[in-house]
């Protein structure tokens, strides 16, 4: 991956244009609810101002329709946490297309949600040579969107003056490629999750690099199906049976091995009041439903992960929103917390189990990109991160 970085553009007095991910949850009163993507976005806005720049941020928040901005999707209560954050006013400008506005050097302001704009969707390069007019420097640092090509991600990125990765968006590449494009070995995958059908393309893209897969949730059902083992009522895809044997032929070819449960918990039924049984696998009943690892085969897992020297992991062990069959998935936040691996984590549900165990800050790099993160896995070059490249050629 070679792309500038915002340290290697000089700032001063140039107007700049960070395209952020500001798309936070906003509470019933329309207050912010969770910051995280705003701090996470201060170290670029921070570089360019203290280097006095003229700076412009903008993103998208929640799905406008193109052409209005209803008053729920403006970035005013984002702008306002900004300006908290950075201790300096954040004025946000509204119409910033057509009217004209002013930013002095080591000043900030906020253009109004970019996804109201006629064409940004569509990627329009009519809409991003005007937004290039704006300015002689654009900045991506929102590497959540950047599987989508859309005219503040991709097409400007190609018609701007000088293009760049901001520090979040550099910082995620370089852990991501870390751990895929050049990874140390033995490399181990979790995969887990429902579906195996949601997850082909990163089941397949895994078993060509990894030296171990482990498949978990509910999709480890279509798996154990597959190898001949009961599953009784799990959550299962019998439709799929084939592609998860195409993803064990790929991993025998290289050599490589699958992880399995060999004991499970199960249930008759997915709620908090089911009473758990630990059984082997072979011993799943007919009315069970698998809905965790068991303790067996998290001490093997948990032995296994301890060679590894790169560790990525996508989708819980098991329902892990219910206490009595999250112990798996547990056990793996922890293992892969304690290891000395180079490890990332991303994917909605995981990200939400690494901050329920608590160990967000001991995995070396937690993506929380879900998308963007995903289509990574499954070894798609990212069309905003593309721009960005073609532009350093
Ligand atoms: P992520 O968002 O991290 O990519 P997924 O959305 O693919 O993960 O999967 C998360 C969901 O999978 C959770 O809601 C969890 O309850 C469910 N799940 C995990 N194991 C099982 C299972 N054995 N049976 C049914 N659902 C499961
Ligand atoms: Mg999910």
């Amino acid at each position: 991956m070679a792309f500038k970085t915002l340290d290697q553009i000089n700032l001063r007095g140039q107007r700049v244009f960070i395209r952020c991910d500001l798309n936070v949850p906003l509470d019933a009163a329309g207050r912010v609810a969770d910051d995280t993507r705003i701090r996470a976005s201060l170290p670029g806005i921070q570089q360019a101002l203290q280097q006095g720049a003229r700076v412009m941020v903008t993103s998208h928040l929640g799905r406008p329709p193109e052409g209005t901005l209803d008053p729920r999707d403006s970035l005013r209560p984002v702008a306002e946490r900004l300006a908290q954050l950075l201790r300096t006013p954040v004025p946000l400008v509204n119409d910033w297309l057509d009217q004209p506005f002013d930013v002095a050097p080591g000043a900030v302001v906020m253009l109004e949600n970019c996804r109201a704009n006629p064409g940004e969707k569509a990627n329009s390069p009519e809409l991003a040579r005007r937004m290039a007019e704006l300015c002689d420097v654009y900045v991506n640092d929102a590497f959540g969107t950047a599987h989508r090509a859309e005219a503040t991600t991709e097409a400007l990125a190609r018609l701007a003056g000088e293009a760049c990765a901001g520090p979040l968006m550099a910082s995620e590449l370089q852990a991501l490629g870390r751990a895929l494009a050049a990874p140390e070995r033995p490399m181990a995958a979790i995969v887990g999750g429902s579906k195996v059908s949601t997850k082909l393309a990163i089941l397949n893209a895994l078993a060509q690099r990894v030296e171990l897969l482990i498949v978990g949730g509910g999709m480890a059902n279509t798996f154990l199906l597959a190898a001949g083992q009961p599953v009784g009522k799990s959550l299962c895809e019998p439709s799929m049976v084939d592609a998860a044997r195409e993803v064990m032929a790929t991993l025998k070819t290289r050599g490589a091995r699958l992880f399995l449960p060999s004991d499970v918990v199960v249930a008759d039924a997915v709620s908090e009041t089911a009473l758990p049984a630990i059984k082997p696998v072979a011993e799943v009943g007919g009315s069970d439903l698998i809905l965790d690892f068991g303790p067996q085969s998290m001490r093997r897992l948990v032995d296994e992960l301890e060679a590894c020297k790169t560790i990525v992991w996508n989708g819980p062990l098991g329902v892990f929103e219910i206490e009595k069959f999250s112990h798996g998935t547990r056990m793996l936040a922890t293992a892969i917390a304690n290891s000395k691996a180079f490890s990332i984590a991303g994917g909605g549900d995981t990200v939400a189990a690494v901050n329920q165990f608590d160990v967000a800050d001991r995995i070396d790099y937690v993506s929380t990109a879900g998308g963007a993160f995903l289509e990574f896995l499954e070894g798609k070059t990212l069309p905003a991160v593309r721009a960005l490249e073609d532009r350093a050629r």
